[in-house]
């Protein structure tokens, strides 16, 4: 997987597509570390499991749902749901199914030496009634053994777990051990005929893993501590206290105060769960229990009540700010307090961009006491200390860096070993408007503010024009390769924000005139660029004029923009009532969320769910590969998309919010607020939360309440002057509107 995001596919169009290095692996310990584990534990929904298949030929017969393996949300060994495999063996059939095992958006290896699970059967399951077993790796199959390896067999209505040593499966004939297959690697799991005993057998299949024996301390876990529990709309918010050597916890409920029952689990890292009891209004009480990788399960903690209740629009918005930042703060990079790429992901490599948004969010949640001032203030501290000793080429951080190092991490490629401008412009964007909030005359926030400003200084965007009479600023820089990449920046996308800084700045400006000529530039280079990009001359000049949908768009390519052009630039410059030679930016980005609004509504492709309250196509997590905008639309709605829109269509953005929040519910909402996305064509659901995406419903729905990072950003004196110069004037046609809400 090496092109991940939208935001990065335009680099494709600049002939980077290259296998991504091999990084050097650092163990993860943290966030991810039970997911270097788990193959499978739960399934996102009780039908079937979607990352599964499953095919069947006749006289045998096998149970398939949707072409997949059922869910038993009855029979289970970790709460809520197993596999259930439930099957004939005839001569002459066959049936089988596979289990999906590769990393779907994260990049981290396996961690273990053999393959367990746990199984449980309805009737005995003797060895030479057993099913098979295989895995691939790398490409390469291994062995076929019994799926229940040397066991004598498997009682009838007992959890029992199987160990497999992946050593079993790469004996070949003859004993050779084929070494190509490396289980850090793991991509499936194949299950399918054994003996046709014609007989019908039900096996449940639970907590699928890789991992190593572990030796039971014979002392389990002690209960989880500091239990708390919060009622909101919908769900109960549980949180306890981090506590070490757990594998899990254990959730349990009762609504009539005495019958616990189990109803999920959380990994060992995550020490929050969101229940969903689907009105307001209702009680329910629970207890945590913690279980260690031996599967000793301490003592239920103390219970706790929480009651639902209706919550107006503004607590709704409080609500998810609140989730949505706790990715930038409990799920930051240890070392930096940085933001990382994705949770799950890997937990040391720190998105740069993303981090500029995360510091926007920071903000967000110290002006509404999601922590305190203090607490904001140690973290910006070890952010810009991180910032200042890590890597930069001319001044300029690189789109990945090492959190334990402070190193490139050239994820893209050898190529990309060096300066990012525009994850850079991003992060300064942030690392502005906090200059602007940190005023404070004390020691911290003075050194907060000066590094800042030492940054500003250093940032050589004039060295990113590549020669001096160049129109455009260039993506990357390389101290290996200069500028071999070499991908201009041309408008309109998210880059806006690049040519803003770059002229704005107080020691490396380029001149205004390049907003002009590169940006919005009119060379022949620039129109193909932006025919590459789009696949249509509509606006191939920057200018469109076209309308969609009943709706004119002044600036932008064909109806096929993606939401976050309106949202990366946007998060700091506040585009209400200024006007460039094209059009007042407050309404084109309002314009643009509405032709996406109107396509769901329309629905072209007939895909599930979209509409009024479920709409918007971004940058972010998509099943199959497919890309967010509407000509390779897969059916995928990314919640950030109409999230983030709010300024701009807050009616529309509230409908949304609410669907994915009442309807979908725990389907997309998690301990880091509403996930990366959905796609309720195809059934799927995924907890996986991208750092690009969770900060700008956090920051632009702030812009929307209260304008308050656009009031930052704009206030640094810089900004005002450059757009000046570009020539920016006030637009009096047609004033945007002032923020509806005032802050409670
Ligand atoms: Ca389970």
């Amino acid at each position: 997987m090496t092109i991940r995001k939208t935001l990065l596919v335009t680099v494709a169009l600049a002939g980077l597509i290259a296998p991504a290095l091999s990084l050097a692996q650092t163990p993860l310990t943290g966030h991810s570390a039970y997911d270097t584990h788990v193959v499978f534990d739960n399934s996102e929904t009780s039908d079937f499991y979607y990352r599964s298949t499953a095919s069947v030929i006749a006289p045998s017969a096998f149970e398939i749902l949707g072409g997949k393996v059922p869910v038993d949300s009855t029979t289970f060994h970790t709460p809520p749901n197993a596999l259930r495999l439930k099957w004939t063996s005839h001569e002459g059939g066959d049936w089988r199914m596979f289990l999906d095992a590769t990393r779907e958006w994260v990049d981290f290896d396996y961690a273990g030496h053999d393959l367990t699970f746990w199984i449980y059967a309805e009737e005995p399951l003797t060895p030479e009634a057993s099913p098979r077993i295989l895995a691939h790796a790398n490409a390469e199959e291994s062995s076929a053994i019994s799926l229940i390896g040397d066991l004598p067999g498997i009682p009838a209505h007992q959890w029992v777990k199987v160990r497999l040593p992946f050593a079993k499966f790469t004996e070949m004939v003859g004993g050779t051990v084929d070494h190509h297959f490396d289980p850090a690697h793991l991509s499936d799991i194949m299950i399918y005929q054994g003996l046709d005993d014609g007989q019908p057998h039900t096996v449940y299949i639970d907590d699928v893993r890789v991992e190593d024996a572990t030796t039971a301390t014979g002392t389990p876990p002690a209960a989880p501590a500091q239990v708390t529990a919060k009622g909101y709309d919908r769900h109960v918010d549980l949180s306890w206290a981090q506590e070490p050597g757990v594998d899990h916890f254990t959730i349990y409920r009762a609504t009539d105060g005495k019958t616990f029952t189990p109803i999920g689990i959380q990994k060992g890292h995550w020490t929050r769960y969101e229940d969903f009891l689907g009105a307001s209004g209702k009680t329910a009480q629970y207890k945590v229990s913690a279980v260690d990788a031996s599967d000793q399960e301490s003592p239920l903690s103390a219970p706790i009540q929480a009651t639902t209740r209706a919550l107006s629009d503004d607590e709704l918005m409080d609500m998810v700010q609140e989730a949505n930042f706790r990715f930038y703060w409990d799920g930051a990079e240890p070392n930096s307090g940085m933001a990382v790429e994705s949770l799950p992901g890997d937990e040391h490599q720190i998105a740069v961009g993303s981090s500029g948004f995360g510091i926007m969010a920071l903000i967000v949640g110290v002006d509404r006491h999601f922590v305190t001032r203090q607490q904001g203030v140690d973290r910006m501290l070890k952010i810009v200390r991180f910032l200042s000793k890590a890597d930069r080429f001319h001044g300029v951080w690189p789109h990945y860096i090492h959190g334990t190092t402070g190193h490139v991490m050239p994820y893209f490629g050898k190529y990309d070993d060096g300066g990012d401008l525009v994850e850079t412009s991003f992060l300064m964007q942030g690392l502005l408007s906090a200059r602007q909030y940190f005023t404070r005359d004390t020691p911290e926030e003075k050194e907060i503010r000066d590094t800042i400003t030492g940054f500003w200084k250093t940032v050589e965007y004039d060295w990113y024009r590549q020669k001096p009479d160049s129109d455009f600023l260039y993506w990357h820089w390389s101290p290996d390769y200069g500028f071999h990449i070499h991908h201009p920046l041309i408008g309109w996308n998210e880059t806006m924000i690049i040519y803003l800084e770059a002229i704005a700045s107080p020691t490396h400006g380029v001149p205004a005139s390049m907003y002009y000529t590169g940006w919005a530039g009119q060379s022949a280079t620039a129109i193909k660029y932006r025919q590459d990009w789009s696949r249509t001359t509509q606006g191939d000049h920057y200018a469109n004029g076209n309308t969609y949908y009943g709706i004119k768009l002044d600036v932008g390519e064909g109806a096929d923009d993606e939401a976050f052009f309106t949202h990366f630039s946007f998060m700091g410059f506040d585009p209400r009532g200024k006007r460039d030679k094209y059009t007042d930016y407050f309404d084109n980005n309002r314009n643009q969320a509405l032709i996406q609004h109107a396509y769901a509504v329309a629905n072209p492709r007939h895909f599930a769910d979209y509409g009024d309250d479920a709409w918007g196509q971004s940058a972010g997590a998509h099943i199959k590969g497919g890309r967010a905008r509407p000509a390779d639309d897969n059916g995928t709605i990314t919640i950030a998309a109409s999230l983030a829109d709010m300024p701009y269509t807050p009616v529309e953005s509230m409908k949304a919010l609410k669907h994915y929040y009442r309807d979908l519910g725990g389907k997309v909402w998690g301990i880091y607020g509403f996930h990366d996305g959905y796609n309720a064509t195809d059934n799927w659901y995924r907890e996986l939360y991208e750092g690009l995406n969770q900060a700008p419903s956090v920051v632009m729905i702030e812009n929307y309440r209260t304008g308050l990072i656009w009031k930052l950003f704009m206030s640094n004196p810089e900004i005002p002057t450059a757009l000046k110069a570009i020539g920016f004037t006030p637009d009096t046609s047609a004033p945007a509107p002032a923020p509806k809400r005032k802050r409670k």
